[in-house]
């Protein structure tokens, strides 16, 4: 950094100022950066050459070239559909949710205490949900529509009664391309086998599941009450993919007696971004909540009896339930569930039944116009989409290419049309034009043509009848109750959220500026690229830019996740086995202090896992990987390595490591999550790796979203390069012989790609690597405060942590009976979020400042830490009660610190201002010490009624 740069994006987003960094380096006694750095990365993995490209732009220039990219793109009316439509984003819900850092920067929400607001937004998208679907229970997202289905598909075969040998599931009529897709890659490598038919006449002993899609892939309404019918009888349970606008006008699945809904909430208010991120649904019956994939947000009560929100069956969730999971979701799409959610709030049940009504309304009179022109409409009865024919299919996409209109064009020379919220008369009368002048006929409108859906497939029952979606309808109610919610969240914007393994970074305004921008968020996925040549070139060059930092061949820009990543990454190495004629190699490898998503990826991906051991410094047991490597040999695929591992050390042997398992014919793959230790300084090429994901928003500056979204591109080597997955409908120049698609879009979630591009464009190759070495100075500071106090349980090489470290609380629980779940909570009283929680390891926390972290805001929160230490050391010197005293009680909201009666034995002023910056910068928590138990005792997964409420207030 030059002094003179005064405008250089890299001194807004790393913390320490010069000046600063030199006291933290004089209190860790290294005289510079760079020794510090050579004290910590070992010699033999350190990148030769400086990571340069690209060089860094101001955000002045860099949003100025992205207008540039964004006039690239062209501005065509899409009536594509396909699972993905056009939707009015309330301007309250994009300025207030979208973009807001109170609502975007939080993280999954682990501390429910601090995070009632979005735990109580995701439980009203559950209740819109299981309220639209008639269904029990729904869960709090998953990635996109066809991972949707897949989770459905295997939900099915889980609570199956039939026999392990009952692998085949049906697919009745028409689904999505994409759909379709994701059945095919998820059902093979687990052994399932998809079949596709026109009719439930298939149906047979060997059929555990049957899915249907209602309104169907092609836009048609059908009766499927029948083929439910059909297949209970036989046994088989169903999913029905479906689309929450319609079921604002159809009987809901629920009714007819599915087993499980899935389907897509992007027409609630979330911008199509060419494909992503957007929220699935998931609802299912109550019988089946503990097998359902995903995140799921219950109600239970606080420790003075009140009622509180928190994600239930937790006990899965962060500890994900290894090879025992139910689906490898860590990553869901919270912040546009949240989304969905306050459009559910903002229009009702009235306003989305109005919306419905209206694209129907539309689509009736432009079926009834095109029918005039002599036209075949293929579907008897439809919602909002048709389907056209009798006119030939090329002509028709030059006259509408022409007039700057997309249509989905079907293999068999149909054509697909689906209107949508922002549909007007004016698209209806362009789009009959278009066809008009292609068979030279004039549009005839019909005002009164009636709609095609029969009266027994008409909704009857009502839905979104809880308070909160009819008491927010004028804005004002509407902006307070959001932020009402908001308030009560701990997001970056209110302190430092030192959640190791999460790279809770600076998620910059400008970042997320181009996200809103129509050009880039009113895209259609299955656009014709030509049409998106600005996402384009950006994809180009953020590939360029991803290879440079991995030091791989190719990168893959489609996994939705860091969890997505893993697989696409393990059936990437599956594939290259399989064309190689090694097929049975099936083993992986993954140390025991692995992510719990490593071997629930590793199941999906049909392989088997072998748990490597750690030794006592945390360190990949090297004798032990041996042993298993050898016993192995002839079966082994891969090892999957988190690096730094997750006990926040480079291991020296890191390269040894992938020796022995490249000598014995195994893949290695570098879990990327720490990927904030090694940009610009080493790279997973270099320790040895053959593929990793790189989760955009950890290292990348993606925000969290609450809990999503994120991205978890891979990256390969040449060898593995031709087997980066394809797409079924827009080519993805993916490699030669790729695997099916990860995911439903064929970039992702290609909108938020943008921040990760201008995270790296305006911190260029030299910001970056400053940003690797601030966050590893930052690491080791807050080591060198905290150590002594506090027991840090691994060190590498001269006693220095990488970016993050671990603190050993069993100790201090031993003597005090204070575990890591008071501090915690206790920390809560402090203004902080807690660090991540028992993960690598039971009984710890890890902390991970990232380099966005200034000192004051690093010293604050170890002086908090402290003086947490000073609180356990007068229970352990036995000054106060072991079971009755802040730490136990913690946290404490205003309800309980201003009580008329306070019996507690230590004061009101050390409860809620144990340090002096709190006077002035207090978070209130806004309940009490959750328990846990309880609520998973008493499953609640929807909105509770009104009165709980009341008695809340009462309480409080
Ligand atoms: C976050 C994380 C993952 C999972 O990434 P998601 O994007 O949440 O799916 C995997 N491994 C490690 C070590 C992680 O920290």
């Amino acid at each position: 950094m030059t002094p003179a740069a005064t405008d250089a994006f890299a001194l807004r987003h790393i913390g320490p100022r010069p000046e600063d960094r030199d006291r933290m380096l004089h209190d860790l006694g290294v005289p510079t950066l760079d020794a510090l750095i050579d004290q910590v990365v070992p010699s033999h993995i350190r990148r030769p050459d400086p990571l340069i490209e690209p060089p860094a732009e101001t955000e002045a220039a860099f949003l100025t070239r992205l207008r540039t990219l964004e006039a690239k793109n062209a501005r065509f009316r899409s009536f594509i559909g396909a699972g993905y439509y056009n939707t009015h984003t309330p301007a309250v819900i994009q300025r207030m949710v979208l973009e807001n850092p109170g609502w975007y920067t939080p993280y999954t929400p682990y501390q429910a205490e601090i995070a009632q607001g979005r735990l109580e937004a995701l439980l009203t998208f559950q209740t819109a949900v299981s309220d639209l679907t008639g269904m029990d229970v729904a869960n709090a997202s998953l990635l996109d529509e066809a991972t949707a289905a897949a989770e459905a598909m295997t939900l099915l075969r889980r609570v199956s009664k039939k026999p392990a040998s009952a692998v085949r599931m049906l697919v009745i009529g028409e689904v999505f391309p994409q759909v379709r897709e994701l059945l095919v890659s998820r059902a093979e490598p687990l052994g399932l086998r998809v079949d596709f038919v026109a009719d439930a006449d298939a149906i047979a002993d060997d059929v555990f599941g049957v899915m249907v899609q209602y309104p169907d892939g092609h836009g048609a309404v059908s009766d499927i009450a029948p083929i439910i019918t059909r297949a209970h009888e036989a046994g088989a349970l169903v999913a029905v993919g479906s689309d929450l606008l319609a079921l604002t006008l159809l009987v809901p699945p629920g009714e007819l007696g599915a087993d499980v809904v899935y389907g897509s909430a992007q027409r609630f208010g979330v911008p199509l971004g060419y494909g992503g991120p957007h929220a699935a649904f998931f609802a299912t019956r109550e019988a089946y909540v503990r097998q359902s994939p995903g995140r799921i947000i219950g109600v239970s009560v606080d420790a003075q009896g009140g009622s509180a929100y928190r994600m239930a069956l937790q006990t899965r969730e962060q500890h994900i339930r290894r090879e025992k999971a139910t689906s490898n979701i860590c990553t869901a799409q919270a912040l546009l569930a949240n989304i969905a959610a306050f459009y559910a709030v903002f229009h009702g049940a009235e306003g989305l039944t109005d919306i419905a009504i209206r694209i129907h309304g539309h689509v009736t009179q432009l079926a009834a116009a095109l029918t005039a022109m002599g036209l075949t409409l293929h579907n008897a009865a439809y919602f909002d989409t048709l389907r056209v024919s009798g006119v030939d299919a090329e002509t028709l996409r030059a006259a509408a290419e022409a007039a700057q209109v997309n249509f989905r064009y079907l293999a068999d020379g149909s054509i697909g049309i689906s209107l949508d919220e922002t549909s007007t008369s004016d698209d209806v009368l362009a789009i009959s034009n278009v066809f008009g002048k292609v068979v030279g006929r004039g549009t005839q409108f019909d005002e009164t043509a009636p709609s095609p859906v029969p009266v027994t497939l008409r909704r009857r029952s009502s839905f979104l009848t809880h308070p909160v979606f009819t008491e927010h309808r004028s804005e004002l109610q509407i902006t307070r109750f959001i932020r009402r919610l908001e308030r009560r969240d701990i997001g970056l914007d209110t302190s430092m959220i030192p959640l190791g393994s999460c790279t809770m970074k600076l998620n910059a305004a400008a970042e997320m500026l181009p996200i809103t921008w129509p050009g880039f968020a009113a895209v259609h996925p299955f656009v014709p690229v030509e049409q998106a040549s600005g996402y384009q070139e950006i994809f180009r060059d953020l590939e360029r830019m991803l290879c440079d930092i991995t030091g791989f061949a190719a990168v893959s820009l489609q996994p939705n996740s860091g969890a997505q990543g893993e697989l696409a990454g393990l059936m990437v190495i599956r594939a290259y086995h399989r064309a190689r004629g090694d097929s049975h190699r099936t083993v992986v490898l993954i140390p025991s202090s692995a992510h719990g998503t490593n071997p629930a990826s590793a199941v999906m991906a049909g392989m088997k896992v072998v748990v490597v051991a750690c030794d006592t410094n945390g360190n990949v047991d090297l004798g032990d990987l041996r042993a298993k490597a050898e016993q192995h040999k002839d079966t082994l695929a891969a090892l999957m390595v988190t690096y730094p591992s997750t006990h926040g050390v480079y291991e020296d042997a890191i390269r040894e490591i992938c020796e022995v398992v490249h000598a014995h014919g195994g893949q290695v793959y570098m879990d990327g999550a720490n990927m904030n230790a090694q940009v610009g300084l080493t790279s997973p090429a270099l320790i040895g790796a053959d593929v990793c994901h790189l989760n955009l928003h950890k290292t990348f500056a993606i925000p969290h979203g609450g809990g999503g979204p994120g991205m978890g591109p891979i990256g390969v080597a040449r060898h593995l390069a031709p087997y980066l997955p394809s797409h079924p409908v827009v080519t993805t120049g993916g490699g030669a012989s790729g695997i099916h698609a990860i995911s439903a879009a064929p970039w992702g979630s290609a909108l938020i790609l943008l921040i990760s591009y201008a995270y790296m464009s305006m911190l260029g190759g030299d910001g970056m690597t400053e940003a690797t070495r601030y966050a590893i100075l930052n690491a080791n500071y807050i080591k060198a405060r905290l150590e002594g106090p506090y027991a840090v349980l691994y060190t590498g090489r001269e006693g220095r942590v990488a970016h993050e470290l671990i603190l050993d609380l069993r100790p201090l629980k031993q003597a005090s009976g204070i575990d890591e779940m008071d501090v915690a909570k206790r920390l809560m009283d402090y203004g902080f979020h807690a660090p991540t929680v028992s993960f690598p390891v039971p009984g710890t926390l890890m902390i991970e400042p990232t380099e966005s972290e200034d000192r004051d805001e690093l010293d604050r929160f170890c002086d908090a830490m402290l003086a947490i230490r000073a609180e356990i050391q007068a229970v352990i010197d036995g000054t106060v009660d072991p079971n009755d005293n802040v730490l136990k009680h913690a946290p404490h909201t205003a309800a309980v610190v201003m009580a008329d009666q306070w019996t507690r034995p230590y004061p009101r002023s050390l409860a809620a201002f144990p340090l002096p910056y709190l006077r002035t910068m207090k978070v209130w928590p806004t309940v009490g010490r959750i328990d846990n138990p309880f609520g998973d005792r008493h499953l609640v997964c929807a909105c509770p009624p009104m009165t709980e409420y009341a008695e809340e207030t009462v309480g409080a």
